[in-house]
Formats: C-alpha cells, sequence, structure tokens
C-alpha cells in the first residue's frame, strides 16, 4: 500500500500516520521527521533547514527531494509507505510522481484529513505547549497555515484530478478517525 496523507499542520496526520503503519505494516515516512532529524544531527543540509523551518516556511523543494528520494530507495520500502508532509506544493506532486514512476510505485491513495482552522489552532497550541517544537510558536503556526492554504491545498486538486484522493472527516476521536480513513481506504488492496 502507497499512500499519501494530506491535511494541515494539526490535523493529526503524524498521529494517524503511526497507527496506519502498524496496521499496514508499511514505513512511515516524514519530511519534518526527516528534516528534525537532520537539524538535530547537526548536518550541512540541517543547518541550512534548521532557519527556514523555525520561520514556518518551506525548505526548498531540491533539499527535501533529495532526502525523500534517497529513503525511498531503501529497501524496507519494496512494500509500500506511507509518506506525511510531502508533498507540500504542485511541484513536489509532480516531482513525487516522476520519481514513483521511475521506481515502478505509483501511489495507491491520497487520504485527505478535514480539520477547521479553529481547531487546528487549539491543537498545534497543544503540540507545542506537550513538545516545544521550535515552528509551534503562534506566528509561525499563523505562517505555516498560509502557507498551506496557498501552496498545499492545490495538492489536493492534483490528486483528486488523478482519481486518488479520498476525504476523511478528522474530527473526533484518535480511534474514530482511524477507523475513518481504514474504511476510506478499503477499495485499494492490502488494507487488512
Ligand atoms: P511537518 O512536520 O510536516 O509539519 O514539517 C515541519 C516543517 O518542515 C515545515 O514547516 C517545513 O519547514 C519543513 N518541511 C516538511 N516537509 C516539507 C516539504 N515536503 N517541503 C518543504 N518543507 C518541508
Amino acid at each position: 500500500m502507497r499512500l499519501v496523507l494530506l491535511g494541515a499542520p494539526g490535523s493529526g496526520k503524524g498521529t494517524q500516520a503511526t497507527r496506519l503503519r502498524e496496521h499496514l505494516q508499511v514505513p512511515h515516512i516524514s519530511t519534518g521527521d526527516l528534516l528534525r532529524a537532520a537539524v538535530a544531527a547537526g548536518t550541512e543540509l540541517g543547518m541550512k533547514a534548521k532557519v527556514v523551518m523555525a520561520s514556518g516556511n518551506l525548505v526548498s523543494d531540491d533539499i527535501v527531494l533529495g532526502m525523500l528520494e534517497e529513503r525511498l530507495l531503501k529497501p524496507d520500502t519494496a512494500n509500500g509507505f506511507i509518506l506525511d508532509g510531502y508533498p507540500r506544493n504542485l511541484a513536489q506532486a509532480n516531482a513525487l510522481e516522476k520519481l514513483l514512476e521511475k521506481i515502478r510505485q505509483p501511489v495507491d491513495v491520497a487520504v485527505q484529513l478535514d480539520v477547521n482552522t479553529d481547531l487546528l489552532v487549539e491543537r498545534i497550541a497543544g503540540r507545542a505547549k506537550a513538545e516545544g517544537r521550535a515552528d509551534d510558536t503562534p506566528e509561525a503556526v499563523r505562517h505555516r497555515l498560509n502557507v498551506y492554504n496557498e501552496s498545499t491545498a492545490p495538492v489536493v486538486d492534483f490528486y483528486r484530478n488523478h482519481g486518488s484522493l479520498v476525504h476523511v472527516d478528522g474530527v473526533g476521536g484518535l480511534d474514530d478517525v482511524f477507523n475513518r480513513i481504514i474504511a476510506a481506504i478499503s477499495h485499494t488492496h492490502d488494507v487488512g
């Protein structure tokens, strides 16, 4: 199962991806996590990404694509993957399509988690307290939501046009949302 998880910051992608990983037995690949690991390791790439991430802007397409390609080429993706946080704009959506064509692993389904803006802001504020992420300051959050609306929202249309989009109501308990996702992707193969 090759699944792309879409949704605004705070929509619950990371949480649901963790559950989906267990259920589908495929790796969860989060470009945000890969970038945070590079920042923590103090690599050259991480140093470049750090300031951009703290401001709530997108890291350059080239950097993220290179990192993602390296990750997707690892053998544990043979049975699929859950992609979280990528693609973030149309250029990335096109780049991903090309890359997956090259490795003959096209996307099976894109799941859009729908959550209204008030709840997004509330959830991110909760996460800021719990995790203390550098980009969870009120100013950076507002900016990330703007970046999402301007750059990332069109990616939903991209997958709708490709016929692989399903919408899931992301409001409710974790189990409820998880069960909705499973029901929504049950028309694709290998759901278990
Ligand atoms: P996330 O954990 O997915 O919310 O990502 C946190 C931050 O990492 C984002 O605000 C961006 O600065 C950066 N980032 C994550 N994924 C991408 C991506 N696909 N393209 C560009 N920047 C990204």
